[in-house]
């Protein structure tokens, strides 16, 4: 499926994804990847515009995806490069379930959506992008999000820019 108005899709499609990538490298601890784009927005505390970052807890980090399925699509992730759900503490695993549970609320008031895809993509046969470092997508759902453009041309319509939406829910 092609996202239309979407210029981070581009990026995406056109391979620029690698030089962003390593232009962006930051130092970071001895158990964090520095490839690792979650790893990079933890050390990167300077950078939480550019990136998207918008939350930090002490467990966790929440951020915009940079390629969304639907307007408001975020990730939220452990601090830690942990790739098993086995691996995460009882605290970690608390506080990820309380940050969907608070961008639940923070989504519904700012954005009026009428339901949530909540998951988690666990390796890459399931279609973890990242397999090293487990990250819970939340993608607001509309009725009608199915749209016709979906139905007749395979195409989507993600509507608003990545920075508009990160200084509305960042505010709220
Ligand atoms: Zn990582």
């Amino acid at each position: 499926m092609d996202t239309l108005w979407a210029p981070w899709r581009m990026a995406y499609v056109g391979g620029e994804q690698h030089a962003r990538d390593v232009s962006a490298l930051v130092e970071v601890g001895a158990e964090a990847d520095p490839d690792c784009f979650l790893c990079q927005a933890v050390y990167d505390a300077n950078n939480d515009s550019r990136r998207h970052v918008l939350r930090r807890t002490e467990l966790s980090i929440s951020v915009l995806n940079k390629f969304p399925y639907n307007n408001g699509h975020l990730l939220v992730a452990p601090r830690r490069h942990c790739g098993r759900l086995d691996g995460m503490t009882e605290a970690e695993h608390v506080e990820l379930v309380r940050e969907i549970d608070r961008w639940v609320t923070v989504l519904e008031k700012t954005m009026n959506p009428q339901g949530f895809n909540i998951g988690l993509n666990l390796g890459h046969a399931a279609g973890a992008g990242l397999p090293g470092h487990l990250h819970w997508h939340i993608v607001p759902r509309w009725v009608g999000d199915v749209n016709f453009m979906t139905s007749i041309a395979s195409a989507k319509v993600v509507p608003q820019s990545l920075d508009a939406l990160w200084e509305i829910l960042v505010a709220e």
